[in-house]
């Protein structure tokens, strides 16, 4: 069965809601690009899926890039002259600039200054800030909260430690029939930020859970990573699996009330991005294909020129253009059940297609077969009846060998699974063969 049918059989507020309770989970532990925020959120996800994960040492060279020290961080906060916290890490784990080296001491409003980071546009929120490759310590905090700070004395501590370690990722990997993979990547490394790498974890997490078990044409490799650096990393340790990669998919942004944005893999043309505009132009209410630039996600490092590999990025807002990006109002409000469902729906759509689009070649080309004699002219059933019967009609006219489902589907402005259901049927008839598989 379909993934699509499979998951549309169960009741869609419950999908969502699951998917919106992972999240809730996930969201108050503080992650960063390695530590044991990183750590813990993959050992959640590897509660729900089968998950491998990796440790490579700091100072590992990884192509042009060396693997960063482990950071890990257990408080933060500012005391003012009554010991009194007016920022509390406790209180929210984006209060601390990423990545902040550790920091003890008492100094005068005016040198605290230049390490604090605030919003002025939207002052009631916390701003995320990040250093990781120029050590730096600093406090992220609402721009209100940050003029309500008197002159003074304030205590600064920020106990974290910045040593060498480990950079950690987690693989789930599961096996096809084909050693052809599919990647699905989702950055695994904000702290508190809910659509911003948590929506795409859990819509990740629960696609991998939909494609176990079953019997799979591709093998299926899905990575939760820390962005940019994470990728980088896999790449410069996997570069067989890496060439094996015919599809993929980077995850990010898609639990947001906004329309889909699909950001087309470097080639432009690969049929993950021909996958990606059907579905959102059959199966979701808004959606903007997007071309391909050197900026955003890992989608970057999977469409490096040596890689060139067939990965686009699915985001509902694009990154960078709603202004709770990168901010405390990126939050468990700000992502909705519905949403996270909507997108897992879009991503499974997708799947159906790179597993059942395929070319056939029909065996009668020379006029119709006589559908009729063969009971596939008429069927029962109300108005689906003329679709059904156009639908066949489109494969077998299309079915030249040069023609693929998905083309054939395109062309005739029917849905995939339509076009597929059709094919089915005329194979089992004997009236197609498979000319690629
Ligand atoms: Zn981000």
């Amino acid at each position: 069965m379909r993934l699509l049918k499979e998951l549309d059989q169960k009741d869609p507020a419950a999908v969502g809601l699951e998917l919106h309770n992972f999240a809730a989970e996930l969201y108050p532990i503080c992650r960063s690009i390695t530590g044991d925020g990183i750590r813990q959120t993959l050992e959640s996800v590897g509660r729900r899926i089968p998950l491998r994960t990796a440790e490579v040492p700091s100072g590992t060279p990884v192509f042009d890039w060396t693997v960063p020290k482990e950071w890990n961080i257990r408080d933060a906060y500012v005391n003012d002259s009554n010991g009194k916290r007016v920022v509390d890490f406790r209180r929210s784990n984006l209060h601390a600039l990423n990545y902040s080296t550790p920091v003890h001491a008492t100094m005068p409003l005016s040198e605290l200054k230049p390490h604090l980071f605030t919003l002025p546009d939207h002052p009631d929120w916390i701003p995320y800030r990040t250093s990781y490759y120029q050590e730096n310590w600093g406090f992220c905090l609402a721009h209100n909260q940050m003029l309500a700070l008197e002159d003074g004395e304030y205590e600064v501590c920020i106990d974290s430690t910045l040593e060498d370690g480990n950079l950690t990722y987690g693989e789930c990997y599961l096996p096809g029939q084909s050693t052809d993979e599919v990647l699905i990547s989702c950055h695994s490394c904000h702290p508190s930020l809910a659509n911003d790498n948590l929506s795409g974890i859990t819509v990740a997490t629960a696609l991998a859970q939909l494609l176990s078990g079953r019997d799979l044409r591709y093998s299926y490799r899905f990575l939760f990573i820390p962005g940019t650096i994470g990728a980088i990393t896999w790449l410069a340790r996997n570069r067989e699996a890496a060439s094996r990669i015919r599809h993929g998919l980077v995850l990010t942004c898609i639990g947001d009330a906004g329309g889909f944005h699909y950001k087309k893999s470097r080639r432009g043309d690969a049929e993950i991005d021909c996958a990606a505009a059907h579905v959102l132009r059959h199966y979701s209410e808004s959606a903007e294909i997007l071309e391909f630039s050197p900026y955003g996600y890992d989608e970057r490092q999977y469409c490096s020129p040596g890689f060139n590999l067939a990965v686009g990025c699915l985001m509902r807002s694009q990154w960078g253009s709603f202004p709770e990006y990168h901010t405390s109002a990126d939050n468990l409000d700000f992502i909705r059940p519905e949403q996270l469902a909507g997108s897992l729906r879009v991503c499974a759509a997708m799947m159906d297609i790179l597993e059942g689009n395929r070319r056939y070649c029909n065996q009668n080309p020379y006029c119709e077969p006589q559908l009729g004699r063969r009971n596939l002219y008429r069927s029962t059933g109300g108005d689906s009846v003329g679709t059904d019967i156009s639908a066949r009609l489109w494969v077998l006219n299309f079915s030249d060998g040069q023609h693929s489902l998905l083309d054939i589907a395109e062309r005739s402005g029917l849905p995939f699974a339509t076009i597929d259901d059709a094919a089915e049927l005329l194979f089992q008839a004997g009236l197609l063969s498979v000319t690629q598989s």
